[in-house]
């Protein structure tokens, strides 16, 4: 999607464009009267030079621009508009015509008179000539509305392949890792217990193989996710059963670190829940307690039911989390800045664990004093199944 910041640069630059349109004609009328009143021809040929910058500035612009850009006055008639624009509407399209005569849009046109109506921003998609485009409309206080259409096609097909690109690399990865992950097992079973160094340097590579199977797993649920190839199947699932699988699988990890790691549940509760998405949504978080958490920490697993809802949390006492990074953790490719400096991850641990959880129709939330040893809990809520 095109930042805010683009989007101001190009209306910012279509505005100049227009102004130093406006000016060019007041400035052809002062010509008039300047070859008449004015006799110093320097001052002419100073505005002349001005003038040729300005334009082949504005033509570079508008041809380099791929988004088509149109300037329309407040009775919709065109008054300027990009290459890009031509591209799309064809020949017909040119300063004083009617936008609604060259597109024959109603989608457009409905477009922009819900801009003029509600007099902020509209962003949304429409079709024109069956392809479908980003629009977006701003109207300024005189009436003149910018519009800037994206073509959405290339766009869809260059993340379909980024998708896949990551769905094939994870995929691929696993193989590698699982095999380094079973010959240093073996060797760690077989290695001689006297050579201290060999132990820890063994126990070191599978800390890293751990690592990069979780990063190569959670590209490859992102991948899935925004394929839409994970569909959620809700079934009633034993929540202490999912509780006590996440535990098991996470375990030998936590014992890495000597950190106590419980799980306290009642055996009755039920939740509708995809089993396997949700035990990743919860491991996610379990994973990130052990490694925010010291060694000799501890992290609790419970789950409880309120009045409509099964909720979960997970709590620890490592370093917590910082007021002011608590509402964007949640955020695709967020790292706090510890987790940048010391540890290993990609970020997108927890944006797939609120995906997950919303889809489920839950919601996901987190609190924390930002004070390191005080911890940090994560909870979310899952409809109950009983
Ligand atoms: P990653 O763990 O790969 O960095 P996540 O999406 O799982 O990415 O987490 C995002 C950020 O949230 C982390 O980088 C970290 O700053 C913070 N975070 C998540 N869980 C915890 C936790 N239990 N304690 C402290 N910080 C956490």
């Amino acid at each position: 999607m095109m930042p805010s910041t683009e989007f101001t640069f190009i209306v910012a630059s279509i505005v100049i464009g227009f102004l130093a349109w406006r000016w060019r004609a007041a400035h052809a009328r002062a010509q008039h009267w300047q070859a008449v009143a004015v006799s110093g021809e320097q001052r002419a040929e100073d505005t002349d030079l001005l003038r040729d910058h300005l334009e082949s500035q504005i033509a570079a612009l508008e041809v380099a621009q791929i988004d088509g850009v149109l300037i329309l006055n407040a009775k919709g008639v065109i008054l300027r508009l990009n290459a890009a624009a031509h591209e799309i509407f064809g020949p017909g399209a040119i300063p004083g015509q009617s936008l609604m005569t060259v597109t024959r849009s109603a989608e457009l046109d409905d477009l922009i008179a819900s801009a003029r109506l509600r007099q902020s921003e509209v962003d949304t998609q429409i079709n024109l000539a069956g392809l479908p485009y980003r629009a977006r409309v701003r109207v300024a206080d005189t009436g003149i509305a910018v519009v800037v259409l994206r073509e959405m096609s290339e766009l869809h097909r260059l993340g379909r392949a980024r998708r896949d690109f990551i769905a094939n690399i994870s995929h691929e990865l696993r193989t590698p890792l699982t095999s380094i992950r079973l010959v240093v097992e073996s060797l760690l079973a077989s290695a001689d217990p006297a050579s201290e160094h060999i132990h820890n340097s063994l126990e070191k590579v599978n800390t890293e193989v751990s690592a990069l199977e979780q990063m190569s797993q959670e590209l490859l649920d992102l991948a899935q996710i925004e394929s839409g190839q994970a569909v959620a199947r809700l079934v009633p699932i034993q929540v202490k059963t999912l509780m006590a699988n996440v535990a098991g699988r996470l375990r030998l990890q936590a014992d890495r670190k000597q950190q106590d790691l419980t799980v306290q549940v009642d055996d009755d509760l039920e939740a509708l829940a995809d089993h396997d998405q949700i035990a990743r949504a919860l491991g996610n978080l379990v994973h990130n307690a052990i490694k925010f958490t010291p060694d000799g920490g501890r992290i609790q697993l419970t789950a409880n039911r309120t009045n409509a809802d099964i909720v979960i949390a997970v709590t620890d006492n490592g370093a917590g989390i910082a007021p002011t990074d608590q509402p964007r953790v949640f955020e695709r490719f967020f790292r706090g800045d510890r987790a940048r400096l010391r540890q290993s991850g990609t970020g997108l641990g927890l944006a797939i664990a609120k995906h997950v959880v919303e889809a489920h129709g839950g919601r996901i939330w987190v609190e924390s004093q930002g004070i390191p040893g005080r911890g940090t809990t994560f909870f979310f809520s899952l409809l109950p199944g009983n």
